[in-house]
């Protein structure tokens, strides 16, 4: 073969390898369009939550206990993609802030939705340090708010029904921020670590409970998911976020019983890896 036929097929090779990758690329643009993507990512004991809304907006809801949330953000955003849009601090325990400390000193973040509970550690205040240092707007989360994140999407922050400044709680978890995330017809419950006080509180508020995934509150301790609250919900499936292993017992057996009991199909990070669910705006599907 001379030198110029094997150049000709080289690059014709190297032109059909482009054209095929941009026909896939397209049929995957094409394919996300439409579609929400939830993540509640495999982080170990903690909880870390990611969003893309159908128009690309972006949410992180908690970051886990360390950095590992920064190669899960890497898994599901492209890599010059360098901005959040929103990250939610559903409470400051440490399991939840502390990967978003490194988040923040990573990437651009339009802006923060947490409560305004009292509370001091050393993750907690330097959270507090880089959102001043790097001026991130904080909007302190109250019931009743709804964040539109697309025409189509909402984040509608249910609890906490009050401010909390110069409270001192023995449990913070009763300042939990609670949300529900709905696109169209599609919707999942966003527990963080609520506990049995706050699901009384939220059945008894009069709020549309129904949704299609519960993610369970405070990694399936007893302390939550009471079967009334489940009955609420009625979810289609459960996702506990859970540690392998961890020295908690998490999830406690009475919370499984209670999930099974109402045929709910439940995925546990420390089991079953990240749980991804898409939604086209009329139902959430797990992804294989
Ligand atoms: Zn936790
Ligand atoms: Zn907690």
């Amino acid at each position: 073969m001379n030198t110029l036929r094997k150049h000709g097929i080289a690059y014709f090779l190297l032109a059909l390898a482009v054209a095929t990758g941009m026909v896939w690329y397209a049929i995957f643009i094409f394919d996300a369009r439409h579609r929400l993507r939830l993540t509640v990512f495999d982080i170990g004991q903690g909880d870390s939550i990611f969003i893309q809304a159908e128009n690309d907006t972006q949410v992180l809801i908690d970051g886990g206990p360390s950095s590992a949330v920064l190669g899960k953000l890497g898994s599901v955003m492209p890599f010059w993609d360098r901005s959040i849009d929103l990250i939610v601090l559903t409470h400051p325990h440490v399991d939840h802030v502390t990967g978003l400390v490194e988040v923040l000193k990573r990437y651009d973040v339009g802006m923060v939705l947490e409560s305004d509970v009292n509370y001091s550690t050393p993750e907690y205040r330097e959270w507090h340090t880089l959102l001043q240092q790097k001026h991130i707007p904080v909007v302190i989360a109250r019931a009743g708010q709804k964040i539109h994140l697309s025409p189509k999407t909402e984040l509608d922050i249910l609890t906490p029904f009050k401010s909390f400044v110069g409270v001192s709680l023995t449990n913070v978890h009763d300042a939990m921020v609670v949300s529900k995330l709905i696109y169209a017809s599609s919707s999942v419950m966003l527990m963080g670590d609520a506990e049995k006080p706050l699901e009384y509180q939220l059945l008894l508020s009069g709020d549309d409970l129904k949704s299609d995934i519960l993610k369970t509150g405070h990694h399936g301790s007893k302390t939550s998911t009471m079967p009334d609250f489940v009955a609420a919900v009625s979810p289609n499936y459960a996702v506990i976020s859970v540690g392998r292993k961890n020295r908690y017992g998490h999830p406690h057996q009475q919370t499984l019983d209670t999930l099974a009991k109402f045929g709910i199909k439940t995925f546990r990070t420390d089991l079953d890896g990240d749980a991804e669910f898409v939604s086209d705006g009329k139902r959430f599907e797990k992804v294989q």
